[in-house]
Parts: C-alpha cells; sequence; structure tokens
C-alpha cells in the first residue's frame, strides 16, 4: 500500500528527523548519541526498500517468522535487524539466524537456550524492562533488573548491549522514562563485563521526544514513520 503523496515517507522521515534534532539540541545532545530504527511490522517488503533508499538501516520486527520473510538475509544486504517483540523458545534458533540483536531478552531460561543454539556465537541481546510493572506484559520490572544482570553473567556467550523499555501506553511517560533510564544509567557504572549495556532503546511514535529528553539512544518508531499499520495487532 502506497503511503500517498501527502504522507509520502521521504515527508514522514523529514519530519522526523526534525523533531529528533530539536529534541537533541534542547538536552544538550550529540546527533551521533541517537538511533532511528523503523519498526516495519505489518508493513511489506515494498515499504522496507523504500526506507532503505532514504538511508535507514536499522529496522524492527516484532514476530520471527513475518521477519524471516521479509528479510532472508539482513547482513548481506547491510542491514541491522532486531527483534523487539517476545520470543518463544521453540523459535530461539530461527530468530538467531536473522536477528543480529534480541531486544526482548526477559528470562534466564530464554538466555540459556539462546546460548545452546547459538553454535558457539556470542548472542547481543537487550534485557525488556517493564517500566510499567503492567502484569499483562513481558519485562523485567526496573528493581529485579541489577540481579538478572547478576544472573546473565552465568550464562556464557550472551552480551547485553542495553536496556530496551517498554512503557506503558498513557500520556504521561515522564515518571516511567525516568526510573529506567537511572536503572540503566547505575547498571552500566557497574561494570559488568559481560554486560555493557551502551544501548537504552526507549522511546516510540508517541513518544521519542521525551524519551530522547531522557537519554534514549534508540528509538523505535513505527507508525510515525513508517505508517499506520491497518489491522496488526500492538
Ligand atoms: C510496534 C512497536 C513499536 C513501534 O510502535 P509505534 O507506536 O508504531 O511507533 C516499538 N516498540 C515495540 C516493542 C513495538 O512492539
Amino acid at each position: 500500500m502506497p503511503a500517498g503523496p501527502l504522507e509520502s515517507l521521504e515527508a514522514r522521515y523529514e519530519a522526523v528527523r526534525t523533531r529528533v534534532a530539536q529534541s537533541l539540541k534542547a538536552a544538550g545532545r550529540d546527533p551521533a548519541s541517537l538511533r532511528i530504527m523503523a519498526v516495519t511490522k505489518g508493513h511489506d517488503r515494498e515499504r522496507v526498500d523504500e526506507l532503505r533508499r532514504m538511508g535507514l538501516t536499522l529496522f524492527g520486527e516484532n514476530r520471527v517468522q513475518e521477519a524471516r520473510a521479509k528479510f532472508p538475509d539482513a547482513v548481506r544486504e547491510g542491514l541491522n535487524l532486531h527483534l523487539i517483540g517476545h520470543l518463544q523458545t521453540n523459535k530461539v534458533k530461527s530468530a538467531l539466524e536473522i536477528f543480529q540483536v534480541i531486544q526482548s531478552l526477559d528470562s534466564i531460561r530464554l538466555a540459556e537456550t539462546m546460548v545452546a543454539r547459538a553454535a558457539g556465537r556470542t548472542v547481543s541481546v537487550m534485557v525488556e524492562v517493564n517500566a510499567g510493572r503492567e502484569p499483562q506484559k513481558y519485562g523485567v520490572w526496573p528493581e529485579a533488573v541489577p540481579a538478572f544482570l547478576d544472573s546473565l553473567g552465568k550464562v556464557s556467550a550472551v552480551r547485553v548491549i542495553g536496556l530496551m523499555a517498554v512503557v506503558p501506553y498513557v500520556s504521561d511517560t515522564r515518571a516511567y522514562m525516568e526510573e529506567t533510564a537511572a536503572v540503566w544509567r547505575k547498571e552500566r557504572s557497574v561494570g559488568r563485563p559481560w554486560a555493557p549495556l551502551d544501548d537504552l532503546s526507549m522511546g516510540s511514535s508517541n513518544d521519542f521526544e521525551e524519551a530522547i529528553g531522557h537519554g534514549s539512544t534508540l528509538i523505535r518508531l513505527g507508525s510515525v514513520l513508517v505508517g499506520e499499520r491497518p489491522g496488526y495487532p500492538g
């Protein structure tokens, strides 16, 4: 489905970049400290190709099967593909074949399964943080992150490159962002060799400016950048 002349992808991207630049400036941040991910779930491969032509190289998908069909070999294409949706243990092998980073790690069992399926390769992950402690959502609660990171040290061949915040869908997300960013800064400074935590993946279409103000290094943009997802749940 074409984006339409009034809302061409170029126009969307330009508008997003302007807002991002303003937020970075307001926060006194270096533009190089933030990456924009295009979340392409629910969209077809043509949309991905359009985004590539505009220079985007970082993509996020929620489902392993859908991503496999759309990105059969992201690395060879020079793309960086991350899984941002929940991963079931029976899909781990398949996921590791196509994703460079699994942002949705939230259990030790899943980490162990990854290592067992990774054939000796080190797996790059982020720990999913359930910033609002919402029982129906996945993710480690903020207060449980330190112990979770400690436990991951016993699972060899996992490299924790960041935290992925899942923030409640409410109009004022500041308190959640503030708490998650504080956990990120503190745990980064601990200096666990297996958990450099360079990234804070936080902010999507409705709150990315706020997230940039709170130190996010990676914003995950679906609807505002790629377009609405008719009929796609979540
Ligand atoms: C779908 C999704 C996004 C993008 O959401 P938008 O509101 O469309 O920007 C970001 N993060 C996760 C985990 C998602 O599932």
